[in-house]
């Protein structure tokens, strides 16, 4: 057992991927340009194997080769930070208004962990690890990015295998991994609509025509359409997150335009398509009988429902336990509704995205801040079995793909 071995040597880099997590957190960067961040990593995985570096964002891939050929398996650390200041009040919180509130800081100490991991061990690896250092997850399309640069086939070879863990300051307890096969996390896009009817006077709305009205009818059919035209065992979320129309100062004008946007979260690849077709449809519609126009994007911006790859998951569940014991896997009863452009990586590489529990608080974890908060804090405790659980499941697949040959 690979993580087993990795597991106790991991326990001696503590220190060291506690400070490297501590310096990333004190220089958190926002969206695809990193360049303090990715001196950082660079500096820490130094001589550990080839470094491809992309022109077009600041995503780094480390690629170690095993002294034997085989396949080749990814591992994925993301690196951006949130538009979020900081208030934990810790010594080493963030003070330039962006914030690792969703423990990618972690993420890439765990990485960096995992690459020393394997470039010391390559003598026993047959065939290529690639780590990517990955910018740009939270909603700037990063992964997708490194996929459109091929930045998953540098050995030649497709990947058999992608794993990648994020960490939790609340949703599980500390120091458990869990997921599940099958839609692990929701897909996510945007749905943005103006109604456009015809300014007037507030006491005569017979003479204009008013679009809050049928904004308001077409705000409560969304509900109505999510409940009556999908499957509840395969759910659909449309939330509207903010409305816009009419001026605070007056309450007697008509105006001419009301707008709304909308989160639709999904769970299966087909789901948001027929989203795309019943809003539009049902939105025509209501514009339609009120005499107004209106305009849409529905599906903006979407992001891949992270699907986990059935074999791939199934080593996760079998390398944690044995490694780590029974009650450190948490199998999820469910997806969540978050979403994680790790989506776009299992579309093309069968993968597995894995959940660490990180909150310091033994006994709170459940009502502690949750990722994203600015109150939201991690323990450091979990970096060395983060790290020895991706180093030995990549080295896992290539002896499962070897034995399977
Ligand atoms: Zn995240």
């Amino acid at each position: 057992m690979f993580t087993r071995d990795f597991a106790d040597e991991a326990a001696g880099y503590q220190s060291v991927l506690t400070e490297i997590r501590r310096d990333l957190h004190q220089i958190p960067e926002f969206g695809i340009d990193l360049p303090k961040t990715r001196e950082r990593v660079l500096a820490s995985i130094h001589g550990l194997g080839e470094i491809h570096l992309s022109e077009l964002q600041s995503s780094i891939v480390l690629h170690i080769k095993g002294a034997q050929p085989g396949p080749t398996v990814l591992l994925r650390a993301d690196m951006d930070a949130l538009a979020v200041t900081e208030a934990t009040g810790l010594d080493f919180a963030s003070t330039n208004g962006y914030m690792h509130a969703c423990g990618h800081d972690l993420h890439m100490a765990i990485g960096i962990g995992a690459a020393h991991l394997v470039a010391t061990h390559k003598d026993k690896l047959k065939g290529d690890v690639i780590i990517w250092f990955q910018p740009g997850e939270e909603g700037h399309g990063g992964a997708d990015i490194m996929l459109e640069e091929n930045l998953h086939m540098i050995t030649g070879s497709k990947p058999i295998a992608a794993y990648g863990i994020h960490v939790t300051s609340s949703w599980q307890a500390p120091y458990t991994f869990g997921g599940k096969s099958g839609a692990m996390m929701a897909s996510a896009s945007d749905m943005l609509v103006t109604f456009k009817g015809r300014g007037g006077h507030g006491s005569s709305p017979w003479m204009a025509k008013d679009p809050i009205s049928v904004m308001n009818e077409a705000i409560s059919a969304l509900q109505t359409m999510v409940t009556k035209r999908f499957n509840a065992f395969d759910p659909v979320v449309v939330n509207v997150g903010w409305v816009r129309a009419g001026d605070e100062h007056t309450t007697n004008v008509i105006p001419e335009t009301a707008s709304f946007g909308a989160t639709i979260r999904t769970f299966s690849p087909g789901n948001l398509a027929k989203v795309q077709q019943y809003a539009g449809e049902l939105l025509d519609g209501i514009a339609k009988a009120f005499d107004v126009e209106v305009t849409y994007d529905i599906g903006a911006h979407p992001t891949e429902v992270v699907m986990n790859d059935p074999a791939a998951t199934e080593r996760v569940r079998r390398v944690v336990k044995e490694t780590f014991g029974e009650d450190r896997w948490m199998e999820w009863p469910h997806p969540i509704a978050g979403a994680e452009d790790f989506g776009s990586i299992v579309r093309e590489i069968p993968g597995a995205f894995i959940f660490l529990g990180a909150s310091p608080d033994k006994d709170g974890w459940m009502t502690a801040a949750p990722n994203h908060s600015n109150y939201a804090t991690f323990d450091e405790g979990v970096l060395p079995d983060g790290a020895a659980l991706l180093a030995g499941l990549a080295f896992e697949a290539v002896e499962d793909w070897h034995s399977a040959q």
